[in-house]
């Protein structure tokens, strides 16, 4: 179902100590704040620290437990890799794939992606599936050809009900770590875009009931006026959701 989410990409920073004290005061603020039933909170801290950050987070309410990739096997002969099965065991709900930082440095392509999706799904874990293009992609007036190309490749070949589990994350690469956000006609734009590719592989309620994420340099000031668009459910948030006040500025932000 279609709800208003954010959710917080830790990457390779904190320590566990660290890490831990964040997670502390996220859950002080959002509980004090009362930000509510209205916004889904997902954080996505590192492998080790996934346990003892489940268990800071109060049963039931809004601030989930997501991890930022999983193995696309079940078990097995792989070093140095973590299944979904294994995610799921510690208590997490969530898992980001196909983010492109994954893409460019781990050479993650669409066939992989499409093995880990089902992987993720097949544990019961509700991927938050990124795309996005670089800015020599925009600057040749390729975007939507490449994020169609994402989607399907990626994405579309799941039956009707994984879809359902299914966030999108719009991340445009060159708006990543950088400082620069898109605007948020640029994001309302892909957005729309995006929906409507879901309803042409799906269909129209799919297309409504899908939630669809931005990513790439949101921070606590501009995510009101990124989210008021009417395709942008939410944000992934990088940089800003290693500070508490920002991040939880941001969860404030619909
Ligand atoms: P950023 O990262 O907010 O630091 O730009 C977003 C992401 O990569 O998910």
């Amino acid at each position: 179902m279609r709800k208003n989410l954010v959710a917080g990409n830790w990457k390779m920073n904190m320590t566990y100590q660290d890490g831990l004290a964040l997670v502390s005061e996220i859950t002080n603020m959002v509980a004090d704040e009362a930000t509510g039933s209205s916004v889904e909170v997902v954080l996505c801290p590192p492998f080790p620290f996934l346990h003892s950050v489940g268990k800071l987070l109060p049963a039931g309410g809004p601030i989930h437990l997501g991890a930022q990739n999983c193995h696309q096997k079940e078990s097995g002969a792989y070093t140095g890799e973590v299944s979904a099965r294994m995610l799921q065991s510690v208590g997490v709900e969530y898992v980001i794939l196909g983010h492109s930082e994954r893409r460019q440095y781990f050479h993650e392509d669409d066939a992989l992606l499409s093995q880990k999706l089902k992987a993720a799904l097949a544990a019961g874990l509700k991927p938050i599936f990124c795309v996005g293009e670089t800015l020599d992609t925009r600057e040749a007036d390729e975007t939507f050809s490449h994020l169609e190309k994402q989607l399907k490749d990626g994405l579309f070949h799941l039956s009707n009900e994984e879809f359902d589990q299914v966030t999108i994350a719009y991340e445009p690469i060159w708006a990543i770590g950088t400082g620069k956000t898109a605007t948020s006609a640029q994001a309302q734009e892909v957005h729309a875009f995006i929906r409507e590719q879901v309803a042409r592989a799906y269909d129209a309620a799919a297309a409504q009931n899908t939630t669809i994420l931005y990513g790439g340099s949101a921070n606590a000031q501009n995510a009101r006026e990124l989210f008021s668009q009417p395709d942008v459910d939410g944000g992934l948030i990088g940089g800003a959701a290693l500070k508490s006040r920002d991040f939880t500025e941001i969860i404030k932000s619909f």
